[in-house]
């Protein structure tokens, strides 16, 4: 397997989480100087992989009502796969034309 060591700007390439997708992280080597990003094969993979399953979990919902109040169901997949409870408090963040909802 090849590895990478320098980028060719001459900074070091180390061992990193970077975003493939936004919230899926992966590991790749990223330059220290110019943050110029190499995935081995092997690290190719695993975030490919990591994308599609990301991809997967993506649903559509329509939003109920209740009381006047807007209410999101949240899918089984997604309770499953981010290990969410009844009663757990979540953050929501507006960013441009994205809700974004976070465990606390
Ligand atoms: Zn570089």
């Amino acid at each position: 397997m090849k590895r990478y060591t320098r980028c060719e700007c001459g900074g070091e390439l180390k061992l990193a989480e970077v975003e493939v997708v936004p919230g899926i992280k992966s590991e790749a080597y990223r330059c220290e100087k110019c943050g110029e990003m190499e995935f081995t094969e092997e690290q190719m993979r695993e975030a490919l992989r990591k994308k599609e399953r990301a991809i997967k979990i993506m649903v559509t919902r329509k939003l109920g009502e209740i009381g006047g109040s807007l209410v999101l169901r949240i899918p089984k997949s997604v309770e499953n796969r981010m290990k969410l409870k009844a009663g757990e408090e979540v953050s929501v963040t507006v960013e441009k034309n994205k809700i974004i909802i976070e465990p606390a």
